[in-house]
C-alpha cells in the first residue's frame, strides 16, 4: 500500500464519528503519512500554513500534491510549489534558484455577446468597464515585479464560466480574482462588494447576484457542460477546505484594504454565494463587484482612470498581504512597506 492508501484508509478512519481513540490513532498515523510523504518528496518547500489547519487534514493534503492522485493540477502544483526554497533554507543559500512567483489569474467578466448588465444612464456596459479595470489592475500587479499575472480575456470576446475556471486550473493560479459590476433598481446603492463561493447564499441579495451572474453562459447560447468542478473523492474534498480557507483570507484582506481606502457598499460587503466561476476547488478565488452602474457617482469613478489607477493599487496592498499570510517573501516586504 502507498502512501495514497494509506492516506485514503486515515481519510476513511478520521472521517468515522463515532471513536475518540481511534482520532487520536489517526493522528499519529496521519503524522507518520506526512514525515513519509515529505521524506519521498525531499524538501516539500510548502508556504507555512496558517496554525489553525488541522494536522491531519495538512498531512493528507501534502500525501495528494505528493502522490498526485488526485488530479494532474494536483500534482503540478506540487511541482512548482515544491521548486520554491522552503522557509528555513530562504535567504541561506545564495546558489538557489529564483522562487517561482505566484500566479494571478484576472478574470474581467461577461464580454462579446454578453454584455453584462448596462448603466441605466448611459448604456456603458458592464464588460467594458470590468476590462479596463482588469487591463489597469493586470499592468499594477506586473509592474511591481512580484507575480505571474495571466488573464481569462484581454479583448471584447465571450469567454464560458467553465472555461475561466478552467483557465485558473490550468494555470496552476495560487489566486483568480474576477471583476465584476453591479446595478441595482435603487440608483442610491453604491461601493464594492466582495463575494466568495459557498453551497448556500449568505443572503437573498448574494443569491440573486449569483443567478444574474451564473446566466452569463446562457446569455450566450452556450452549453454548460465544464462548468462545475466535481469534487468526488476525499482528499480533493481536503484541497477544497483548504481552497475555501485561503479564499476567505484573500476576501478579508481585500475587504480591510477597502475599509482604509476604498468605498464598500453599506450592509453586507462580503457576501457568499454560489458563483460558478469561483468553484475551482483547488484555486482560491474571489469576485469583486467593483461597484454600480445604477449609481451615477459609482459610474464616474469606474469609468476614470485615475480611480483605476487608485482602486488598483489598493488591491495590490491586499494581495500582497495575502500572499505574505503565505509566506511569500517579495510580497511579506511590500505589505510591509504598505502597512
Ligand atoms: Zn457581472
Amino acid at each position: 500500500m502507498g502512501i495514497f492508501g494509506i492516506a485514503r484508509r486515515v481519510a476513511t478512519a478520521w472521517a468515522a464519528p463515532e471513536k475518540k481513540a481511534t482520532r487520536r490513532l489517526v493522528s499519529v498515523v496521519a503524522a507518520v503519512v506526512l514525515t513519509g510523504a515529505s521524506a519521498l518528496a525531499g524538501v516539500v518547500g510548502r508556504a507555512p500554513e496558517p496554525a489553525e489547519a488541522s494536522g491531519a487534514a495538512r498531512a493528507l493534503t501534502v500525501a495528494v500534491e505528493e502522490t498526485g492522485s488526485v488530479s494532474g493540477t494536483a500534482a503540478a502544483k506540487g511541482d512548482r510549489e515544491g521548486a520554491r526554497p522552503s522557509a528555513a533554507s530562504r535567504g541561506v543559500d545564495p546558489g538557489a534558484p529564483v522562487p517561482a512567483r505566484p500566479v494571478i489569474v484576472i478574470d474581467p467578466g461577461h464580454g462579446g455577446v454578453d454584455a453584462g448588465t448596462v448603466s441605466p444612464a448611459t448604456g456603458t456596459p458592464e464588460k467594458t468597464v470590468v476590462l479596463e479595470m482588469a487591463q489597469t489592475l493586470i499592468r499594477v500587479l506586473r509592474e511591481s515585479g512580484r507575480y505571474d499575472v495571466r488573464t481569462t480575456r484581454d479583448e471584447d470576446v465571450f469567454v464560458g464560466l467553465g472555461r475561466r475556471v478552467t483557465i485558473a486550473r490550468e494555470a496552476k493560479a495560487d489566486l483568480l480574482l474576477s471583476i465584476h459590476a453591479d446595478a441595482e433598481y435603487d440608483h442610491s446603492v453604491r461601493g464594492a462588494t466582495i463575494y466568495t463561493v459557498s453551497e448556500k447564499p449568505s443572503d437573498a441579495q448574494a443569491a440573486a447576484l449569483a443567478a444574474k451572474e451564473n446566466a452569463a453562459d446562457a446569455v450566450a447560447g452556450h452549453v454548460v457542460t465544464d462548468a462545475e468542478d466535481v469534487v468526488e473523492d476525499i482528499l480533493a474534498e481536503l484541497t477544497l477546505r483548504e481552497t475555501r480557507r485561503f479564499s476567505l483570507l484573500a476576501a478579508r484582506d481585500i475587504l480591510e484594504e477597502y475599509r482604509r481606502h476604498g468605498r464598500l457598499v453599506k450592509g453586507a460587503a462580503h457576501r457568499q454565494a454560489g458563483l460558478k466561476v469561483l468553484r475551482a476547488h483547488d484555486v482560491p478565488s474571489v469576485l469583486v463587484e467593483i461597484g454600480f452602474l445604477s449609481n451615477k457617482e459609482d459610474e464616474a469613478l469606474m469609468t476614470s482612470p485615475q480611480w483605476r489607477e487608485t482602486t488598483s493599487r489598493s488591491l495590490l496592498s491586499a494581495i500582497d498581504r495575502f500572499f505574505a499570510g503565505r509566506g511569500v517573501p517579495g510580497a511579506a516586504r511590500a505589505a510591509e512597506r504598505t502597512r
